[in-house]
């Protein structure tokens, strides 16, 4: 018979959801984890590698950063980094050349001003000109084999770790937790369906049964809400999936290549990289899709969509006042028009020649099957779309629910730390702050 008693629950077999398992099971007194996975598999959804862009936002190459944000990004960052240090297995983190394009006078000043604002944050990212962006990558420097006609300039570099297969990371932390002398049990196939709070904790109603836990963390990603409402936490949010679609390209590009952000669009620009899972493949993407479900490719969730929206005159307004700003407007119907056949390629081809002018509608396949869902969560109260992480951590109460779009694969760690210091105060349990500082954080704490 299973035991059904633990320390901490964890529902959601993600990113999060295993980064905090790491990080409870290594720094902490913490005894017992289980996590309650709805699939078959861990990182079934959009922790899996084709679901995200497996990039590491280091705030050097994404331009919408400021640098106070920026600065902070690559700390988190670089805890991916130096757990790598830890494991005897790396199969989830990679070096790749990477670099921000800049394309025509405009971009190409802005770009200037700020490589000089971030050089001292961030001293291995160089400025190359249109010769040294050939070197690096030929496809983005030429058009019909002579250099491109409009000034384009990057800020970039060769021997930094940029990629990562999120999926491998989440199950090489389970592998991690394992040995370090707790018990870590991880139920598949075992989608919580209530929560039910009792006299110590809360009890987690599966097909599976039961099981009860001192503290629960529900890292569900876009569910996360829906299941914090049957509790009534963060009745005051909704819930927005964007998806993102890609398209492949036969291998192309050597490193990644990002583009320069419109302030005005609230997701990442334009990118190309080369994917880790399809050899000899080029990926160009996200796209930016509103979509009526919880997640991408599984069939159903509507009807939770409609719950975790909980449609009223304030979402409404936030709809209208987006769509009030014709740059948004046009960017979301374009995004729409992405999906349709024949003519996605058509539309598709014309944004990504801002990468490699000499690309046509015909090399492109839509990537079938990838791209997973970003949950966005709009704020009622405030009136506006989220842009980062959301959290609900009800006041004193054992249990935190998260919501992790983009870029909470890079943050996971810096996320687990977080949930970990509430959990150990709230048990009452010792955290080894001073070892997880100087082991990820190289001796300087987090500002969270
Ligand atoms: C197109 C796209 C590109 C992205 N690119 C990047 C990138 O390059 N870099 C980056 O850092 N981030 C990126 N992201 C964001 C990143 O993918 C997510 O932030 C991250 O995967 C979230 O991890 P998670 O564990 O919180 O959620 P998920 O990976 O969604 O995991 C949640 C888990 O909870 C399970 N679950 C749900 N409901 C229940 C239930 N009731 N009971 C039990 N289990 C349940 C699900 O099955 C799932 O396994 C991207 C996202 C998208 C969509």
């Amino acid at each position: 018979m299973q035991n059904r008693d633990f320390d901490v629950i964890i529902i959601g077999g993600g990113i999060t959801g295993t980064a905090l398992t790491y990080v409870l099971s290594k720094y902490t007194d913490v005894e017992s984890i289980c996590i309650l996975e709805k699939y078959g598999s861990l990182a079934p959804l959009n922790s899996n590698a084709t679901s995200n862009s497996q990039t590491l936002h280091c705030g050097d190459i994404e331009t919408n950063y400021t640098l106070a944000k920026a600065s902070q990004v690559k700390h988190t960052a670089n805890m991916l980094v130096n757990y790598k240090k830890q494991v005897e297995k790396n199969d989830f983190l990679y070096k790749y050349p990477k670099m921000i394009l800049a394309v025509g006078d405009d971009e190409c000043e802005r770009l200037e001003k700020r490589y000089a604002e971030f050089n001292e944050a961030f001293p291995y990212m160089e400025l190359w000109d249109a010769e040294k962006i050939a070197e690096i990558e030929p496809k983005v420097a030429l058009k019909n084999g002579k250099p491109r006609p409009e000034k384009i300039m990057a800020s970039g570099c060769t021997d930094e770790y940029c990629a990562v297969n999120f999926g491998n990371l989440s199950r090489s932390f389970i592998d991690s937790a394992r040995k370090n002398n707790k018990n870590i049990q991880v139920s598949l196939s075992s989608e919580v369906t209530h929560i039910v709070k009792i006299e110590e904790g809360y009890e987690c109603q599966t097909a599976q049964g039961s099981f009860r836990a001192k503290f629960v963390v529900v890292s569900a990603g876009a569910h996360s809400l829906l299941l914090a409402n049957q509790l009534g936490h963060g009745l005051d949010l909704s819930i927005l999936p964007m998806a993102g679609s890609f398209y492949f390209i036969p291998s192309t590009l050597n490193g990644k290549v990002y583009t320069m952000q419109n302030d005005k669009l609230p997701f990442a620009a334009l990118h190309g990289d080369p994917d880790l899972t399809e050899a000899n493949k080029t990926r160009l993407g996200p796209t930016a899709l509103m979509m009526p479900k919880l997640e991408r490719y599984t069939g159903g969730t509507y009807l939770d969509f409609w719950k975790s929206l909980k449609l009223d005159k304030k979402v409404v307004k936030v709809f209208w006042d987006l769509m009030k700003d014709s740059t948004i407007r046009n960017y979301i119907f374009r995004n729409f028009l992405f999906e349709v056949p024949w003519l996605n390629k058509k539309l598709f081809v014309k944004d990504a020649q801002k990468i490699i002018p000499d690309l046509t509608a015909n090399d492109l396949t839509y990537a079938k099957g990838y791209g997973g869902i970003r949950p966005q969560v709009i704020d009622k109260t405030e009136m506006v779309l989220k842009l980062g992480e959301a959290s609900i951590v009800p006041n004193k109460d054992p249990i935190i629910f998260n919501m992790t779009p983009s870029p909470g694969a890079t943050t996971c760690l810096g996320n687990a730390y977080r949930d970990a210091k509430i959990i150990c105060e709230r048990l009452d349990i010792p955290f080894n702050r001073e070892d997880f500082i100087n082991e990820l954080l190289d001796g300087k704490d987090l500002d969270i």
